[in-house]
C-alpha cells in the first residue's frame, strides 16, 4: 500500500509506541536482560518482501510483541556486557522528538535548532569534562567515528608538517607515519587508522607487560630516534579489560617535546573528569590535541552518539569541509556541523545530549559517575571475600576484571571453565556480561555505566556466577 493512504495513522502509531514503552519501562528494572524466548521471538521475522504490505499498525504490532521479547534489554540495570549505557528519561523523550522532527543536523539552514543545540552541547560537555573552552567539537555516531574524526585531524596536521595538503592530494610522496601507542589501544582506533589509510597494523605499541600497559621509556626512545619528524601518539583513557589509563601527563610531555599530536581515546574514561575522584587518572588530558568520548556509554543517551574535541580552532573544518555550489557557507555563530564531521546529513543527536545535560546538570552526572565508582569497589570487595572468585586487576574506574576459580581446579583448566561459565551467564540472561583474555587468562569484565544500576544489580553478578558454577555452568562435572 502507498504510505499516502496512511496519513492519519501516524498518531495511532506513536500511541502504540508510547503504550509499549510504558509497559517496557515498568518492567525494565526487574526483567532479565535476555528474555527466555528471545531466540524464538526473532525467528518469526523473515520471509520475502511483501508485495502490498499490511500497513503501519500490523508492522508495529510485530515489533511491539515479538520484537520487544527478542530485544536484549540493554537499557536495564544488569547489562554489564561491553560498555553499554542506558537511556535517561530526558534523553529518551528528546530522542523521540528528534525522530518526530526529523531534522538534518548537517547545516544551520537545514536545522537551526539541531545546530544550536549541538553548539550548546559541545560547550557544556567541554565544561563537564573540564576541557579548555576554546576547543572545538562535534557529535558523532560513537567513539569509532570520534576516533576517526580526531585522527583525521592528526593525519592532516602530520601531512602539513611534511608540506603536503593531504585532503587535496592524498598520501602520494609522504613517508610512513609514525603512529605510536600502548597495547591498551582499542580495536576501534585501529579500525579508524585503517579507514584513514594508515592501516590497522600501522600503529606501533610499546607495552611493559602482558596487561598492555605503556612502556614510556621505549616510546620515548622511539620518539628520539625520529629526530623531530612529526608523529601521532594515541593515549588511552580507560581500556576495556580493566579500565586502565595510560600515563597521560607523561604522554603530553612527550608529545610537546618531540613534535607529536596527542590523541586521547576516552570513550568511557573521559567521564572520570566529571568527578574530582578521577583527577589522578585523567591529569594531562587537557593538554592533548584531540580527545574523544562516547555518548551512548556513560552519558546514557540512546545509540548512537559520541563526541570529538579538537584543540586547534579551524582544524576540524579544514579536515572535513566539502565545498559545493549548492551548500551554504558557514556564517559566524551559525555553524554547519557537516564541516566538522565525517557525514554530511546527520541525525539530530544534539537533542538527547542537550536534554540530558539540561535535566541532570553537572551535579547529576557527577553523582551518577561516583555511584558507579562505588559500585565497582563494592563488586571488587565481594569478589575478594569469595574464596572461589579471583580478581585479576586493580579497579581504577568502573570495570572489574575477575574469574571463577574453584578450589582444586588446576590453572590449565581455568580458561575453558570460565569460557563455558561465560556462555552459561549469557544463556541464563539474569545478568549480561562477556569474557575477555586479560594477561593471558580468560576473565569476566563487567562494566558499570547504566544510570539505573544499584547495589542489588551488582550483587547479582557474584550470585549468578557462583550459582551457575555450582549447577554445572562451568566445566562439565566429572
Ligand atoms: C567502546 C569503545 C570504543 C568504540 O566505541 P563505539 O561507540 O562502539 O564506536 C572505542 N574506544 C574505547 C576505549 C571503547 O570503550
Amino acid at each position: 500500500m502507498d504510505p499516502l493512504g496512511e496519513r492519519d495513522v501516524a498518531g495511532e502509531a506513536v500511541e502504540l509506541a508510547a503504550r509499549t514503552a510504558a509497559a517496557y519501562l515498568d518492567e525494565l528494572d526487574a526483567a532479565p536482560v535476555r528474555h527466555p524466548d528471545s531466540s524464538a521471538a526473532i525467528e518469526g521475522f523473515g520471509g520475502t518482501l511483501p508485495e502490498d504490505g499490511d500497513g503501519a499498525m500490523a508492522a508495529l504490532h510485530e515489533l511491539a510483541g515479538p520484537g520487544v521479547r527478542g530485544a536484549i534489554q540493554s537499557a536495564g540495570p544488569r547489562m554489564f556486557h561491553f560498555v553499554t549505557g542506558g537511556v535517561t528519561p530526558a534523553a529518551l523523550g528528546a530522542d523521540w522528538l528528534a525522530s518526530l522532527l526529523d531534522q538534518n543536523a548537517g547545516m544551520w539552514v537545514s536545522s537551526p535548532l539541531a545546530s544550536r543545540l549541538e553548539a550548546v552541547s559541545v560547550d557544556w560537555l567541554k565544561d563537564l569534562f573540564r576541557l579548555p573552552a576554546a576547543w572545538e567539537g562535534v557529535l558523532t555516531t560513537g567513539a569509532t567515528m570520534a576516533n576517526f574524526t580526531g585522527l583525521a585531524c592528526a593525519r592532516q596536521w602530520w601531512a602539513e608538517r611534511h608540506g603536503v595538503n593531504l585532503e587535496k592530494r592524498g598520501f602520494a610522496g609522504l613517508p610512513a607515519a609514525p603512529v605510536l601507542s600502548s597495547d591498551y589501544i582499542h580495536a576501534s582506533a585501529r579500525k579508524a587508522l585503517s579507514l584513514l589509510g594508515f592501516g590497522r597494523e600501522g600503529v606501533q605499541v610499546f607495552s611493559a607487560d602482558g596487561t598492555g600497559s605503556l612502556d614510556a621509556g621505549a616510546l620515548e626512545a622511539k620518539l628520539r630516534s625520529l629526530d623531530g619528524a612529526p608523529a601521532i601518539l594515541i593515549g588511552n583513557a580507560g581500556e576495556v579489560n580493566a579500565g586502565h589509563f595510560d600515563a597521560l601527563e607523561k604522554l603530553a610531555d612527550l608529545a610537546e617535546r618531540h613534535n607529536a599530536w596527542l590523541h586521547v581515546d576516552g570513550a568511557f574514561g573521559l567521564f572520570a573528569r566529571a568527578t574530582p575522584r578521577g583527577d589522578a587518572l585523567t591529569a594531562g588530558i587537557e593538554r592533548a590535541d584531540s580527545v574523544i568520548a562516547d555518548g551512548h556509554k556513560w552519558l546514557n543517551v540512546p545509540y548512537d552518539c559520541g563526541f570529538a574535541f579538537v584543540r586547534e580552532p579551524g582544524r576540524l573544518a579544514s579536515a572535513f569541509s566539502a565545498p559545493a555550489a549548492y551548500l551554504p557557507d558557514a556564517v559566524a555563530d551559525q555553524p554547519n556541523f557537516f564541516e566538522r564531521a565525517p557525514e554530511m546529513s546527520r541525525r539530530a543527536r544534539s537533542l538527547a545530549v542537550w536534554a540530558t545535560l539540561r535535566a541532570y546538570g553537572r551535579a547529576g552526572h557527577r553523582a551518577m559517575v561516583e555511584r558507579h565508582l562505588d559500585l565497582a569497589q563494592r563488586l571488587a570487595a565481594r569478589i575478594d571475600e569469595a574464596d572461589d572468585l579471583e580478581r585479576l586487576a586493580d579497579v581504577p574506574l568502573n570495570v572489574v576484571c575477575f574469574r571463577h576459580r574453584p578450589a582444586g581446579m588446576p590453572e590449565e583448566e581455568l580458561d575453558e571453565h570460565n569460557r563455558r561459565l561465560g556462555e552459561a551467564v549469557l544463556e541464563d540472561g539474569r545478568v549480561y556480561m562477556g569474557t575477555t583474555v586479560y594477561d593471558g587468562r580468560v576473565a569476566f569484565r563487567p562494566a558499570i555505566v547504566n544510570w539505573r544500576t544499584t547495589e542489588p544489580d551488582v550483587d547479582a553478578i557474584v550470585d549468578v556466577v557462583r550459582e551457575l558454577a555450582a549447577t554445572g555452568g562451568g566445566a562439565p562435572i566429572q
